[in-house]
Parts: C-alpha cells; sequence; structure tokens
C-alpha cells in the first residue's frame, strides 16, 4: 500500500496474530464462541493500552498507531470487533472522569486486568435518534436507580466494566433533547443478576452482542462520569476515534481480501490459464484495490487531525464511511474471485464477508453520515 506507517508496530502485532492463524477464528467463528485466547494476549502485550496516556500506565500512543494495531489484527485474518471497546470506551474515562476515578481504573485498564470493553447506548425503540432513549437513572440518596432497556450492547459477557448512557432528567424539563442524560460506570459483576440481566442477540456475524434489562439497577453516584446532564456531549466527543478505528479495521480486512483474491486468481486454473488471466476477474480486484487505498488515506488524515487536537469530524465520519464501502466490496470481489469456493467456510472468505458488512450499520450506519456531511460540511439543512 502507498501509506504504511509504523512498521516496527505492523511487524510486532503480526508476530503475534501469527500465533492465532486462519483456524484459530474459523473454529472459534464455527463454535460461535469467544477469542479468549487471542484477546488476553493482545492484552498481555499491551497492545490495547496504546490510546492510555504513560502516566496511567499505557503507551501513550497516537490514533494513527492505535489504528495500525486495529488494522493489522484484521489484515492477519482475525477480528478486531472482540477487543475494539477496550481501545476506545477508555477515552471517555480519560477526558470526562474524575481524578479518583482515573486513578482507580486506568492502571488496571492498561495492565490488561480490568476490561472495559462496553459501551451501552442503542435502545430499541429511539434506535439512531439516541436522545429519545427510555432508560432512566434517578438519584436515591448516594445511588442512581436504572429503569429501562438497551439493544445490541456489545462483548458484555467478556467485560468488567460498561459505560451506561441513561436519562436523568426528564425531556420535559430539559431546553434541548440532548440535555439531561447522563454517563455511568456500571460495574458488569454486580449489576449482572442485580438488577440487570442480559440477553444474547444471535446475529449474522460472532459478534458478542445483547439485549441488556434494567430493573432497578443500582450505581453508586461515585460512578457517575463528569457532570450530570452533559453525557450527550461525552459520547460525541468519543465519536472520531472510534470511527477512525473502525476505519482502519475496514482497511485491514479490504487488504487480507485483496491478497486473497490477487492469490487465488494467480493459483486457479480454468480453461488452461489462471483465472486473474482474465480481465473479468483482475479488474474488479485492481478497482477494489484503488478504493481500499483511497480510504487509507483519508484514514490517515483523521488520525493527523485527531493526534494533532485539531477538529476531524469530517475526516473521522468520512474515512470510516470510505473503508467500510470499500471493505465490502473487496468482500464482494474476494467472494466472486473463488467462485463455489468462496462460500466453503475453510478459506474464511465468507466469515470475513460476514465481518466485515458489520461496518456500514455500526458504529453508525452510512445514511448518519451522508446526513453528517450533508449539513455539517455542505451547510445543507438538517434533514431529521
Ligand atoms: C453487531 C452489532 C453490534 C453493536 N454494538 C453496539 C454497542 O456495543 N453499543 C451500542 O450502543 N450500539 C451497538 N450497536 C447498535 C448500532 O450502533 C445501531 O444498530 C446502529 O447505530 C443503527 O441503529 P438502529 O439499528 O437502531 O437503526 P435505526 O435507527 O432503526 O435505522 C434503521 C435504518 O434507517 C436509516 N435511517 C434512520 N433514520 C434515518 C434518517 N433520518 N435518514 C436516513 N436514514 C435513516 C438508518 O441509517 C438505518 O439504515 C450494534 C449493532 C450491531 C448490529
Amino acid at each position: 500500500m502507498i501509506d504504511q506507517r509504523h512498521p516496527e508496530i505492523r511487524s510486532a502485532v503480526r508476530a503475534l496474530c501469527a500465533d492465532y492463524p486462519d483456524e484459530y477464528f474459523r473454529r472459534v467463528d464455527a463454535e460461535r464462541g469467544y477469542p479468549e485466547a487471542f484477546v488476553g494476549a493482545l492484552m498481555h502485550a499491551g497492545w490495547l493500552a496504546a490510546l492510555i496516556p504513560e502516566e496511567y500506565g499505557g503507551a501513550g500512543l497516537g490514533l494513527s498507531e492505535a489504528s495500525v494495531i486495529l488494522e493489522e489484527v484484521n489484515r492477519c485474518g482475525g477480528n478486531a470487533g472482540a477487543v475494539h471497546g477496550q481501545m476506545y470506551n477508555m477515552g471517555t474515562l480519560l477526558r470526562h472522569g474524575s481524578v479518583e476515578q482515573k486513578r482507580t481504573y486506568l492502571p488496571a485498564i492498561a495492565a490488561g486486568k480490568l476490561r472495559i470493553q462496553s459501551m451501552a447506548v442503542t435502545e430499541p425503540t429511539a434506535g439512531t435518534d439516541t436522545t429519545k432513549i427510555r432508560t432512566t437513572a434517578v438519584r436515591r440518596g448516594d445511588r442512581y436507580v436504572v429503569h429501562g432497556q438497551k439493544v445490541f450492547i456489545s462483548r458484555v459477557l467478556h467485560s468488567d466494566l460498561m459505560i451506561l448512557l441513561a436519562r436523568t432528567t426528564p425531556v420535559e424539563r430539559v431546553e434541548k433533547r440532548s440535555a439531561g442524560l447522563s454517563i455511568f460506570i456500571v460495574d458488569l459483576h454486580e449489576a449482572i443478576g442485580h438488577g440487570m440481566t442480559v440477553r444474547p442477540i444471535a446475529n449474522l456475524v460472532n459478534h458478542e452482542t445483547n439485549e441488556l434489562f434494567f430493573d432497578g439497577l443500582e450505581i453508586p453516584v461515585t460512578n457517575l462520569i463528569g457532570e450530570e446532564g452533559k453525557g450527550f456531549r461525552y459520547i460525541l466527543d468519543g465519536l472520531n476515534a472510534e470511527r477512525t478505528l473502525i476505519a482502519a479495521e475496514c482497511i485491514g480486512d479490504g487488504c487480507w481480501f485483496i491478497e486473497r483474491a490477487v492469490k487465488y486468481a494467480n493459483e486457479r486454473v480454468v480453461f488452461d490459464r489462471p483465472i486473474g488471466k482474465n480481465q473479468g476477474v483482475q479488474f474488479p480486484i485492481a478497482d477494489a484495490y484503488i478504493e481500499i487505498e483511497a480510504a487509507n488515506l483519508m484514514r490517515y488524515r483523521a488520525c493527523d487531525r485527531f493526534d494533532a487536537s485539531e477538529p476531524c469530524g469530517a475526516e473521522a465520519n468520512m474515512a470510516k464511511h470510505l473503508a467500510a464501502k470499500a471493505s465490502w466490496e473487496a468482500a464482494n470481489v474476494c467472494l466472486q474471485t473463488h467462485g463455489g469456493f468462496g462460500f466453503a467456510s475453510e478459506y474464511d472468505v465468507e466469515r470475513k464477508f460476514r465481518e466485515t458488512r458489520l461496518y456500514q450499520v455500526a458504529p453508525i450506519s452510512t445514511n448518519m453520515i451522508y446526513a453528517y456531511v450533508a449539513e455539517h460540511v455542505l451547510g445543507l439543512p438538517r434533514s431529521f
């Protein structure tokens, strides 16, 4: 690729991933399991603490380096979806948590002893319209009491902590719908079975995601992050990093698909010649590769602006959109190149095909990115 930064990080992550080959991820997928050994190794090696400042025991790296770590996981055939929350969820705590909260949690997160894999925002009725969430947290003395429901909340069963968004002031009593929402740290070991129930959702990808039900869950007031009522803003603050990291994962997927498609097109002989000799086979692969390269440039543009503390909402959104679209195109081309074998699990194409499809829906769907660009970049009227 044209721009392949941080070669030392790349080769170190690749070396770790080499211990978890295709067969490993294929088996985990078939069992609908969780890649526990791989996640443990990645955490133990400190890769998921890339963005945690050194004063808290992290590596203190930038988003560019962090994005390369997740890119390499996907490029090696794995799925960073099992771990990426650990990298960006702590950002909410880092930016808006109290000194005491940071001292309590960040060193343990950096050491890989504590997992903060989950963030609970989406609700079944509100969908993308987050300010309409119905989960409430009502203060009673030194506790908040939570009632409500969330949907598609990932990695809850493989995490220690979860960041929860809930309404603390009824919508009728706030000037703007986005006010009156707050975020909390939920200790999952204390919560599950004590006011919080988890129901896994079987889904297209082997992505541990769940429905959550809150019926009187009590959270100590000390677990409120930042100021009460400002949670929506705090969540928005974390989105640029999340979107850029997901863009990098899609770039990793895209590279994997291109490499596999090229290899197969060179090896597979039909009508006495490699199928890759046919323009009808090679041109779509070339086209998909060009799209991945273009998305990669936007991903680094977003990283550079983020790391320079410059506004990067447009770049992060566009990077995520371009990369998710490009990886999906590459997935489709890779599958087509493999013909019938693309459907056979042992080639891993169908698994990666399913995995990369997620990123045009989560963490934000394509239309919402168009809406962002239309309104905030182009100055068109808000459409919703
Ligand atoms: C596997 C998986 C894991 C997830 N993990 C998490 C998680 O850990 N935490 C979490 O909080 N959420 C998570 N999500 C939820 C995810 O962020 C949402 O599914 C996503 O943001 C879309 O919301 P929705 O499903 O409610 O779709 P809806 O809001 O119901 O939208 C449905 C479709 O309509 C379109 N649409 C809606 N309104 C408009 C409009 N005004 N203009 C144009 N188009 C519109 C959308 O773009 C979308 O395509 C996960 C989802 C999945 C599938």
